[in-house]
């Protein structure tokens, strides 16, 4: 629950404490805001203390969020900040961002948008239909005059020159030459509209495909650390902005840019005093607009990390809505899910709100000005400075000058979104994951599936070991087994065989070479993995199990089921092998989404994986059904190495060799024979499993 606590006055820092969970806390400190320079530093200083794992520092908002490791952080979170504050302020290094990058945001959106928007051949067109689109509407004005003129008899010269001499000749000449023109306009506008649409739709294509590639790159700690309710705003929502931003931002400010060059020109030609009188309000706009720019930024920035947490908030409650049921927690969650949305709609009426209040106040200004200029030409039609005429023309050019001028600010709401949305993209764009593919190339097919693990310790959070000089060898083609309590670290091995993680000391072999040194690619392809979760995705079954080798036959797809015993299931589902097996597999009983997750690996080994590592890949069969898959596995498995971990000790009795895993550590390792005699734990869990019926 978000706690607040008000910044103490004296406090230099102003900070307060936003919302806080433990692992997790944000704070909002006053005088970052507009300094990128202390955001950098203080986030490279959090960053270099142990415990901390990762910092984001907002110079927009102001805001800090920490990710931290509540077991090794030895103070408090916010005396960290202050002691990083002071650190920072006693080096005395605020470098000043060079110009051009001194805001970050619209450094990022710069860089957002080149690194997305397509080739330059088609950043022409846009900008050029714009151009035409909007001297065909400004053109609109003048036709009027000179038709209402030629009426009066008043025809301009050109129509003489064009051998009309006749009023109701040229009149019509003049009526066909504006239908032309507003059929050339209604033409092109359509165009316009579609090429910028053309433009920002490409532009958020092709950065949501960059995105995407980066995001599925990262390794397991962004997963982790960023939650996917924000990943998937990210794609998005944030794209989206910056999609709008291309789409409306270029043609908007051309409109208005020719309009106030346009109509401030044919002003000028009238009547520079005019002009003058006229611009008063000048001053107070940009005023107005210095103030309200920093403000409008804030409340967009804060709205979006709002729109964050919503989506993070709502993706987790419908990705565990059997417990929310279960625990009748419907009520409670809804109330949670209405007050983080409660927080977007207020930031959102704040937002809109701040820039209402300064679209009417520019507008005020601007209606001030018309009736100052309005005054001020009836005083020079008086003193015959000016005549009615040009009053008149005045009257016509002034409106949509003023109008342009107050609208302009529009662009730059656009643009607050857009920025915003950028410094979140580049951050995921910028960043790269930690574990990085090594050089050596190792053929699939070539693969023998040694695996040694030298001393290896890891923790997650590197002062919480998890694992502890743990050493392990497998030989190719047999059959390595793990058991031990849960939380003893069986699948963290795992996690580090794939390299999901990295390893803190030691190191793992794969056929001799430090898998450090692997290709990623090459490591992941020669192990075959059913992980604990089993994870099945939203399709058919045909295609959960072809995602262990999209090349596979029908032939080969039926194979890997019958060995996971899964074939008598698939003929009883209704549509067999295309039945949907729902969102997450929910649609399947959790013994059946195994039997297709082991399916779907037996299908990567019938591919040329040479390691299969089963991460208690049957732990919701009945026993018949887990001696069946026991059979085929044996025969699946000629040739390849396999790490079973496994709950039931039955399950891996014949493996070559059992290790027995206690709080991290090898504690027992032998066969299960060996183990027997040992008399140790092994022997213990054996004699309960067995004893009890
Ligand atoms: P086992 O598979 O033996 O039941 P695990 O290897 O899954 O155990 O977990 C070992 C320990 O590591 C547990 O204490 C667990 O809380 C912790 N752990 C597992 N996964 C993560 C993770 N992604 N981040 C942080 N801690 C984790
Ligand atoms: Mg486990």
């Amino acid at each position: 629950m978000a706690r607040r606590r008000k910044g103490d006055q004296q406090d230099p820092w102003q900070l307060s404490l936003l919302s806080a969970i433990p692992g997790r806390e944000r704070w909002e400190i006053k005088a970052l805001r507009k300094n990128p320079g202390l955001a950098q530093n203080l986030e490279t200083g959090l960053l270099s203390e142990s415990g901390v794992l990762r910092a984001r520092c907002n110079p927009v908002t102001g805001r800090v969020l920490i990710f931290y490791s509540p077991s090794t952080l030895n103070r408090s979170v916010e005396s960290l900040l202050r002691n990083c504050l002071k650190n920072i302020s006693e080096r005395a290094v605020f470098p000043r961002l060079p110009a051009g990058s001194s805001a970050p945001h619209t450094a990022s959106l710069a860089r957002v948008i080149k690194s997305s928007i397509p080739a330059r051949n088609q950043q022409i067109l846009p900008p050029l239909l714009s151009v035409v689109g909007q001297a065909l509407t400004l053109s609109r004005a003048p036709t009027f005059m000179i038709i209402f003129k030629t009426a009066r008899g008043e025809g301009p010269r050109f129509l003489r020159t064009l051998g009309l001499v006749k009023t109701s000749s040229q009149l019509w000449f003049m009526l066909g030459l504006s239908t032309l023109l507003s059929f050339a306009n209604f033409i092109i506008q359509p165009y316009r509209k579609r090429s910028w649409s053309r433009l920002g739709q490409a532009t958020q294509h092709n950065l949501r495909t960059d995105l995407l590639a980066k995001i599925e790159t990262q390794d397991m700690t962004f997963f982790d650390t960023y939650g996917t309710g924000r990943i998937v705003r990210l794609v998005t929502q944030d794209t989206e902005n910056i999609g709008e931003f291309v789409e409306r931002a270029g043609d908007e400010l051309i409109e208005k840019v020719m309009t106030i060059a346009v109509c401030g020109i044919l002003m000028l030609l009238i009547s520079p005093k005019l002009v003058l009188v006229g611009s008063v309000s000048l001053p107070f706009f940009l005023l107005i607009s210095r103030f309200y720019k920093p403000r409008i930024a804030e409340s967009y920035a804060r709205l979006g990390e709002a729109n964050s947490n919503f989506s993070q908030k709502l993706e987790n409650n419908l990705g565990g809505i059997a417990e929310v049921k279960s625990f009748t927690a419907e009520d409670r969650e809804v109330a949670r899910l209405h007050e983080a949305d409660a927080q977007v709609t207020s930031l959102a009426l704040k937002a809109s709100g701040t820039s209402t209040i300064q679209s009417q106040l520019t507008s005020d200004m601007f209606a001030m000005g018309f009736i100052l200029a309005a005054g001020q030409g009836g005083r020079m039609v008086a003193a015959e400075e000016l005549t009615t005429d040009e009053y008149f023309r005045a009257a016509f050019w002034f409106p949509p000058l003023l109008s342009s001028l107050t609208t302009i600010e529009d662009v730059t709401k656009l643009y607050h979104r857009a920025s915003d949305s950028a410094i979140r993209l580049a951050e995921v764009l910028d960043s790269s994951p930690q574990i990085q593919s090594g050089p050596v190339q190792l053929k699939v097919e070539a693969a023998r599936g040694e695996i040694v693990f030298e001393n290896v310790s890891f923790g997650y959070d590197p002062d919480v070991k998890v694992l502890e000089n743990v050493s392990l060898h497998l030989r190719p083609g047999e059959t390595l087994a793990i058991v031990g309590p849960t939380g003893s670290g069986k699948s963290t091995l795992l996690n580090l065989l794939l390299r999901f993680f990295e390893v803190d000391e030691g190191q793992i072999l794969l056929d001799g070479i430090p898998i450090k040194d692997l290709e990623l690619r090459s490591l992941r392809s020669t192990i075959s993995l059913v992980s604990q979760e089993g994870h099945l995705f939203e399709g058919t079954v045909r295609e959960n199990v072809l995602f262990g080798n999209p090349l596979a036959s029908e032939a080969q797809v039926i194979k890997a089921l019958r060995q996971a015993s899964a074939l008598d299931l698939i003929k009883s589902l209704p549509g067999g092998l295309d039945a949907a097996v729902g969102e997450r597999g929910h649609r399947l009983s959790g013994g059946e989404r195994q039997r297709i997750a082991l399916a779907r690996a037996l299908l990567k080994i019938s591919d040329g994986a040479s390691v299969l590592a089963l991460d208690e890949a049957t732990s919701h069969l009945d026993s018949e059904t887990e001696l069946a898959i026991k059979r085929s596995l044996r025969q699946v498995s000629i040739g390849k190495s396999v790490i079973m971990i496994a709950h039931r000790l039955a399950t891996v009795r014949s493996a070559n060799k059992i290790v027995v895993l206690e709080s991290g550590r090898v504690t027992e390792e032998g066969t299960h024979e060996e183990l027997l005699a040992r008399k140790g734990l092994y022997a213990t869990l054996w004699q309960i499993q067995n004893d009890d019926p």
